[in-house]
């Protein structure tokens, strides 16, 4: 490799390191969970997207342990080719029957799913209206798609409107709106009553990238859709996050667009299949996920705790039920040390300013989850407290 070429590589790391944007990776030793071990430190948690706690949940663990016991480790295959074992079917079969939807297909994250959605579904005469703040697997997903473009500013429904009616004025064949079921910088649904019905006024599909709602919101954890009391077309989601947090992705719908996405999805067709472990705890997850509200309720139940203490301290919130729950700052230098003071009292969390928020709109973005415990959400609240007044963040 040419030294210029290093230099290059070099020279970038160090514009990235000169923006304050270099991203420093903690080792965590141990599972991930409320507390976690971090270079020997006990830390509470409040950054994981482990909203029902179950990333160590030992029936999880059984469910995967059992799974490799009887079915092996590895599939060293794609599906198409000897990579198809019962489980997948199963887990397809049951996501779908959660979802309301015909059928459903898997990936290997998220990110494959949303990125081998959009290109075997539409073509140039179709059109594809897209909300500007959804997730970067949408927007490349997007990109490698030959359908029309528009971009509509986040949840401005004005805004949607005359991207349809632009898409329909240039003859679009078929129209699909995208959006996140909840922006993960805010916390905020989407106004998905709002949008399935001027979808239905114009004609369009509607795609909804569930994955920060899958498992907890909604009845049954159904997520945004069954929580606005609407029907999203098509859903993606993560097996990631509340449902077990490992990995895994996937796209429920109707039976032609999973039966050609089984034909064409590039990431589908040219990826391994999932291995027996994570199949097996998937669907251990939905039976738990299923079988009752109880840790969805611990969850909400926490969010509250957690936004009441927070407020009570004088803290400036986002308003919102969903367990993200972003601390502002507006500063970013403010929300840098804010981040450094709480990891010297042992509480781990992730501070986030410009590019990634807006200039001005930097916080502490903090998650609730239902392994936390109160003793933790008090402690945790004694910590921001404590930490706010030392860097001048709230008043007293
Ligand atoms: C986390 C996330 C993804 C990516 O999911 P993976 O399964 O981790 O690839 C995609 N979309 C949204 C909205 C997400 O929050």
């Amino acid at each position: 490799m040419s030294d210029a070429f290093l230099a290059h590589l070099t020279a970038t790391l160090e514009e990235i390191e000169a923006d304050g944007l270099l991203k420093h990776e903690r080792e965590i030793e141990g599972a991930q969970g409320g507390h976690i071990d971090v270079g020997g430190r006990d830390m509470l948690n409040l950054c994981a997207n482990n909203y029902l706690g179950l990333a160590d949940d030992p029936r999880l663990v059984d469910a995967a342990t059992r799974a490799m016991q009887e079915n092996g480790f590895g599939m060293a295959s794609v599906r198409f080719i000897c990579g198809t074992q019962d489980l997948h079917r199963q887990l397809e079969r049951r996501l779908a029957g959660w979802f309301g939807h015909d059928d459903a297909i898997l990936f290997a994250a998220c990110f494959d799913a949303n990125g081998g959605l959009f290109e075997p579904l539409l073509g140039p005469d179709d059109a594809i209206v897209s909300d500007a703040l959804n997730h970067a697997s949408i927007i490349d997903g997007i990109r490698l798609c030959k359908a029309r473009r528009f971009r509509y500013a986040n949840s401005d429904m004005e805004d949607l409107e005359a991207k349809l009616v632009e898409a329909r004025e240039g003859g679009a064949r078929h129209v699909m709106i995208a959006t996140d079921g909840v922006f993960s910088m805010d916390g905020y649904l989407a106004k998905l009553g709002e949008i399935r019905a001027l979808a239905d006024r114009y004609d369009a599909m509607l795609m909804v990238d569930d994955c920060h709602a899958t498992g907890f919101m909604g009845p049954s954890g159904r997520g945004t859709p069954a929580h606005c009391g609407v029907s999203a077309d098509i859903l993606t989601g993560t097996l990631g996050k509340a449902l077990g947090g490992a990995v895994g992705g996937y796209v429920s719908g109707p039976q032609p667009v999973i039966d050609v996405l089984r034909q064409r999805a590039r990431p589908y067709l040219f990826s391994n299949a999932l291995p027996p472990a994570i199949t097996a705890a998937g669907l251990a997850a939905i039976d738990i996920v299923e079988a009752g509200d109880d840790l969805r309720e611990r969850l909400f139940e926490n969010t509250r705790h957690w936004r009441e203490g927070l407020t009570g301290h004088g803290f400036d919130l986002l308003p919102g039920e969903h367990p993200i729950v972003p601390v502002m700052t507006g500063d970013a230098k403010l929300a840098q040390k804010m981040a450094e003071g709480l990891d010297a009292a042992g509480v781990y969390v992730s501070a986030f300013f410009y590019p990634v928020v807006p200039k001005g709109k930097a916080r502490i973005r903090t998650q609730m989850n239902a392994a936390l415990t109160r003793d933790d959400l008090d402690a945790g609240l004694d910590a921001f407290a404590r930490v706010g007044h030392d860097v001048g963040l709230i008043g007293g």
